[in-house]
């Protein structure tokens, strides 16, 4: 396979400054993007990783927008408790089925010495639980046991809350970020009156996540719905944004689940009507996690290291300031004078920037490090710019050249200019998404695209829209022998009927929708 390439005379793998090339090994780029933009690294604590102030930067200010966003749509925060009784888990029956195998449970609330070792710790069997609490892997059983206390009217609907949380869930195979055990979210939570509401808010807020990934990370996604067989557990419908990676792999980027009234019932949540009729209360949950960072990260970055949109960059723009010569204290002045207005005006434009002064440093290690960092631009200036009213400015992964800027239309050009890479990250991987999707493709096809993949460059490549006809068992045959999976039935392409008069490409009966299909992360 592709891994076994790396191990030739070059493998410079344990070479700290490398960055192994996507197209040798895709995965481990990815964990050296991470590792050397120093977003995060792995923890002592399996399954979980330790995200440093560059990968936390990045997710405040996701957090911040996302924030921002929810509160628009009514919903208030909360925050409801890291541990569940563990009752509370098994009154939603399919929720228990989808959750329980990937619980931690908390047994004890006090450590001893064991008899012989002191020093060796043990739980102390004198302070067992009377009830297992359980740690949150969502928060929906403890919400809609409050939900009951807090809807009695149909004057009390909708409720809409949202939480920013950590949770857990005893994930095997993990991925920084992509997929990590504890993992932070943001968990809403609504409650309605009727089907309809819950309905309307599910789409609703998958429109949210969508905007968000195209605005602010400059990620265009797939809107649609998930097959049964991929819903999450407890949930009528579950709305989705898939997102194609730089291989050619799908990552589902958020979901947004219409529950129905199945929380409402198992936790006994209703509401008066105003004829007095009494009903059980319809519910919608929804959430993004710290997985966007990750889809973020492989849907612009290159070999050089990571790539940031500006509008999710911890620093827009880096100055390195080349020194004036020891003895030239008026160039020294000049200097600090140019640079301190040019700091100024980017500030009150509301510009990220930082000066990178680090006397320790050479320029060129300075570059290197901002550009694995993914700082969109750099902006070089030093006393003979200066003398002549100007800066140098060298973007990240955009134009190729330096470009001499005049001083004065700096600020002006920056914020111009972060606009402008904005959309051309956005308008790069759309244009991605769609050459990476195909139509029209015959199973067969589809699966010596997906299987006997050598020629291609990444294993696996490539997104498939085809006419379908719903049907769990075809789906798990599709998933034993390409590996891919259905990922949804797309909104718009569903919308426009594009299936009638087609045939499902697998089992040749009438199509009654389309669906996406490929491998996903
Ligand atoms: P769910 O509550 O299962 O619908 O999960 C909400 C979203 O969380 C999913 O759409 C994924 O994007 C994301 N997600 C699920 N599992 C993980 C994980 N282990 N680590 C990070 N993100 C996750």
């Amino acid at each position: 396979g592709k891994k076994g390439g790396k191990k030739g005379g070059n493998n410079k793998s344990d070479d700290d400054d490398y960055i192994t090339p996507r197209e040798t090994d895709y995965s481990t780029w990815y964990s050296d993007v991470i590792r050397h933009s120093a977003m995060a690294e792995s923890s002592p604590t399996r399954g979980a990783m330790i995200i440093k102030p560059w990968g936390m930067s990045i997710w405040e200010l996701l957090r911040e927008d996302m924030d921002k966003r929810i509160k628009n749509e009514d919903v208030e925060n909360c925050y409801f408790p890291l541990l569940i009784p563990m009752s509370f888990l098994t009154k939603e029956a399919e929720h228990v089925e989808g959750f329980a195998k990937e619980c931690a449970v908390v047994t004890h609330h006090r450590l001893t010495g064991s008899p012989d070792d002191p020093t060796n710790l043990i739980a102390d069997p004198a302070a067992e639980l009377e009830e297992p609490l359980i740690i949150r892997p969502t928060s929906e059983t403890i919400i809609w046991n409050s939900f009951r206390k807090w809807i009695t009217s149909h004057r009390d609907l909708p409720l809409k809350i949202n939480q920013w949380a950590n949770v857990l869930r005893w994930e095997l195979r993990t991925r920084p970020f992509l997929r990590t055990s504890e993992f932070l979210w943001q968990e809403g939570h609504t409650a309605h009156a009727t089907a309809e509401g819950a309905s309307e808010d599910a789409v609703k807020m998958i429109g949210v996540y969508e905007d968000f990934c195209s605005d602010m990370l400059a990620m265009p996604t797939i809107t649609g719905k998930k097959s049964p067989s991929e819903r999450f557990a407890g949930a009528e419908e579950t709305y989705t944004i898939e997102a194609m990676m730089q291989n050619g792999w799908c990552l589902q980027s958020g979901t947004s689940h219409d529950l129905g009234q199945s929380f409402g019932k198992a936790f006994d949540v209703t509401f008066q009507a105003s004829d007095s009729s009494i009903s059980p209360v319809y519910g919608t949950s929804w959430g993004v996690t710290t997985r966007l960072i990750g889809a973020m990260i492989m849907t612009h970055s290159d070999d050089s290291g990571l790539v940031l949109p500006p509008k999710i960059a911890p620093k827009q723009v880096v100055i390195v300031p080349i020194p004036a010569k020891k003895n030239d204290e008026e160039g020294a002045e000049k200097l600090k004078a140019s640079l301190d207005s040019l700091v100024k005006g980017l500030t009150e434009r509301g510009v990220r920037v930082k000066v990178d002064d680090r006397d320790y440093l050479r320029n060129g290690a300075k570059y290197f490090e901002w550009e694995r960092k993914g700082v969109p631009l750099r902006i070089e200036i030093g006393p003979r710019d200066v003398k002549n009213d100007v800066c140098v400015f060298k973007w990240r992964k955009w134009k190729e050249d330096k470009e001499s800027v005049r001083l004065e239309d700096a600020a002006d050009k920056v914020v111009e200019e972060l606009e402008q890479y904005q959309e051309y990250l956005l308008d790069n991987a759309r244009a991605r998404l769609a050459g990476g999707t195909r139509l029209d493709v015959t199973y067969d096809e589809m699966k010596s695209l997906l299987v006997n993949d050598e020629a291609s460059q990444y294993p696996g490549a490539g997104l498939f829209l085809v006419p379908w006809k719903c049907d769990a068992a075809n789906e798990e045959k599709i998933k034993e022998e390409c590996k891919a999976t259905l990922r949804c039935y797309p909104k718009d392409v569903n919308d426009m009927k594009m299936f009638e008069g087609k045939k499902c490409f697998f089992s040749g009966e009438p199509a009654d929708r389309m669906a996406l299909f490929g491998r996903a992360f």
